[in-house]
């Protein structure tokens, strides 16, 4: 019997001290789901949604984003924990 595979999970880090506020990375989401806080910093506002496509990452120009993959439930907990 098949089993059904688990989407794998992404989280989205961001450098604040280096995210300059420009919104590429937000006009190049295809999820929509970073924005711009009333700091002017990238947030992701719905994480779960992230596809892991790497746009953010790759368009950055000044490298602030780094896409991290996470494993399974407990891992994903951890780094919410450790925040
Ligand atoms: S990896 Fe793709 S879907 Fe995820 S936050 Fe970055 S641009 Fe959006
Ligand atoms: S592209 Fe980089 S510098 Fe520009 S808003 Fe996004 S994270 Fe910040």
């Amino acid at each position: 019997m098949a089993t059904a595979t688990k989407k794998p999970r992404y989280e989205v880090n961001v450098k604040k001290d280096w995210c300059k506020g420009c919104g590429i990375c937000v006009s190049f989401c295809p999820k929509g789901i970073l924005a711009l806080n009333e700091e002017g910093k990238v947030y992701a506002k719905d994480p779960e949604k992230c596809r892991g496509c790497g746009n953010c990452e790759i368009y950055c120009p000044d490298f602030a984003i780094s896409l991290g993959r996470l494993n399974n439930e407990s891992e994903r907990q951890n780094k919410v924990n450790a925040r």
